[in-house]
This record gives C-alpha cells, sequence and structure tokens, in this order.
C-alpha cells in the first residue's frame, strides 16, 4: 500500500486527495490517531490504520512489508525526535519499502530552533538503513496568507525578518509533489529541496495585499525583542513566539529563500503564486 501519516491534518487531506485521482483507494492507507476524524477517508475507501507517534506499542500495525510511506512531520514541537524515532522504527521492523520524511529545507544546513527536529529526524531514517526521500519543505504560503486578520485590522504586515526573502509555496503544491515521489519511481535516496519557484519580500507581499484590497498595508519590520512583545502581547505562548521570532531571523538571513525549481519538477507543474494565494484567503477572509 502508499500509506500516509498525519492523514487527518491539512497536508495529508490534500496528499490523499492527489493519490486518489491516480491510485485505486483500496491501495491507499491512511494512518491517523482519531478515527473519528477520519470517516470522510474510510467512507472513500481509503484504509485506516490508528496508531499514535507517541504510543510505539500502537505503531505495530501501522505498516506492511513492502509499503511506500509518507511520514508527515507531527505538530507537537518539543516531542517530535522521540515521535519520528518510533514510526521510523515502526517502518523498520516492518520492511517497508520507501520512507519518505517531510523535513525542512536546507537539511542538515538548517540552522533555525525548528529545523533541528528535523534534521535528527533525517538522521534517524539514514541510521535505520530504509529506503528514503526526504522532503524538504520551504515554508507554506498558508503561514502567511491564513493568519490575515491582525494584517486587516492594523493594515500592516508585521515581521522582524529584514528584507529577507521566503520562497513559498501552498500546501497544495507540496501534496503534489509528494504524491509524485510515492507513485513513482527513482526518487530513493533523494534529498529533494522543495521550495516555490518565486522568492517574494514582505514587502512585496504588502504591496500584493494593497493591491488587492484597495488599501495601504505596510510592511512593518521591527526588531527581534519587539517582535517577540508583539506576539506574546497578542497571545502567543512565549516558547512559540520565540520559535516563530526565530524564523523571521532565518528569512532574514536567506534560509527560506531558496529556488530550486525541484517541487515544479517533481509536481509536473509551476508553483502556486502569492497573489493567487492572496486572493483565495481574501475570497474567505
Ligand atoms: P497539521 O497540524 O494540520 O497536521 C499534522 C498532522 O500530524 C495531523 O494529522 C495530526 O493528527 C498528526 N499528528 C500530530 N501529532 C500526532 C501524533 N502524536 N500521532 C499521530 N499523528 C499526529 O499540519 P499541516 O498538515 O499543516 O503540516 C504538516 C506538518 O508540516 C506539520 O505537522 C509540521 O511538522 C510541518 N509544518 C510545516 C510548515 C512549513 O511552513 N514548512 C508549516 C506548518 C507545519 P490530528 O489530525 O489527529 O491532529
Amino acid at each position: 500500500s502508499i500509506v500516509v501519516t498525519g492523514a487527518t491534518g491539512h497536508l495529508g487531506r490534500l496528499v490523499i486527495d492527489e493519490l486518489l485521482a491516480t491510485v485505486p483507494a483500496q491501495r491507499i492507507a491512511a494512518v491517523v490517531r482519531d478515527k473519528e476524524k477520519a470517516t470522510d477517508l474510510a467512507a472513500r475507501g481509503v484504509e485506516l490504520r490508528i496508531a499514535d507517534y507517541s504510543e510505539p506499542e500502537s505503531l505495530a500495525g501501522a505498516f506492511r512489508a513492502g509499503d511506500r510511506v509518507l511520514l508527515i512531520s507531527g505538530s507537537e514541537v518539543g516531542q517530535r525526535v522521540a515521535q519520528h524515532t518510533a514510526v521510523v522504527e515502526a517502518a523498520k521492523a516492518a520492511g517497508v519499502a520507501q520512507l519518505a520524511y517531510t523535513g525542512v529545507l536546507g537539511g542538515p544546513d538548517a540552522d533555525f530552533l525548528l529545523a533541528a527536529e528535523h534534521k535528527v529526524t533525517e538522521q534517524r531514517i539514514l541510521e535505520s538503513g530504509l529506503p528514503y526521500t526526504f522532503l524538504r519543505h520551504g515554508w507554506y504560503t498558508e503561514n502567511y496568507t491564513g493568519n490575515l486578520a491582525p494584517v486587516l485590522e492594523h493594515n500592516a504586515v508585521v515581521a522582524s525578518a529584514g528584507e529577507g526573502r521566503v520562497a513559498s509555496a501552498t500546501r497544495a503544491d507540496y501534496a503534489a509533489a509528494a504524491a509524485a515521489v510515492l507513485t513513482g519511481d527513482g526518487h530513493l535516496g533523494k534529498a529533494y529541496e522543495l521550495s516555490g519557484d518565486v522568492a517574494w519580500s514582505f514587502a512585496e507581499y504588502a504591496a500584493e495585499l494593497s493591491r488587492q484590497t484597495g488599501r495601504t498595508i505596510a510592511y512593518t519590520n521591527v526588531p527581534a525583542e519587539a517582535h517577540l512583545g508583539i506576539l506574546t502581547g497578542a497571545g502567543v505562548p512565549e516558547p512559540f513566539a520565540e520559535v516563530l521570532v526565530d524564523v523571521d531571523a532565518a528569512v532574514g538571513r536567506g534560509l527560506l529563500a531558496g529556488t530550486t525549481g525541484e517541487l515544479a519538477r517533481l509536481s509536473g507543474r509551476p508553483t502556486t503564486p502569492l497573489a493567487d494565494s492572496v486572493a483565495a484567503a481574501l475570497a474567505t477572509a
């Protein structure tokens, strides 16, 4: 089977959609921790395998010999090394034919806080000896367009990324690439640096929002300390606010700006332009 973990998440659902377009449903399995959240997937004929990354014994039935597996990185920052290690061990014990993993752009060279767990996970996968494919994701455009309320309230894009650029792509773009490596040949032992075709600056993002809303929305670049205060003041827990400010510092250093073209090449189509994502977000804002 082709097996997708995190299948009830935003990215996982999009990967399942892509797979269902070309693969019979009975060859697709979804690893989920909450069966209730996956009733729609079961209704479409996708096999459900119930397992939690945090409960190694539950992972024993998640994989079978010969499966092609996509491990979608977990969302519980700080717990992911133990969680992903348990998934890798279960995949190894089952004897899967491919373990694809959603890591971070730059792989071992990414030196920001959020990258640390991804780097260790890649190392664990290499140590397992399993046939692997690393899908090193750049930023999701939805990280920005999915959070427009404060921007529209203050007519300001507030960040601490300076002139840094982000080669973002939509989750749907990354999902198409994942489906391609799970269904195609020649992807074993490869590490793909996946990102959008165009790297945009926050000033350009603000200009695009201004153009589409008819307002004047400015980019307000603030020092890291001030950014931290703004985020915690808005209710973001301090440890996560620190992670977000650290991401902006990484953007400022150019670490999320790489445009390799590998995402478009794998998915077979250009990545979604920022303007399209802005339009889609404004339509529902
Ligand atoms: P979601 O939070 O929507 O999905 C995460 C998925 O992981 C969910 O299906 C969730 O299950 C599952 N999951 C989390 N913890 C466990 C666990 N302990 N056991 C089993 N399953 C678990 O995130 P996205 O789909 O948007 O993104 C996918 C991943 O990409 C994220 O988890 C994160 O690692 C990374 N990411 C990358 C970003 C980028 O810009 N590059 C931005 C945001 C995230 P459930 O549905 O039950 O909650």
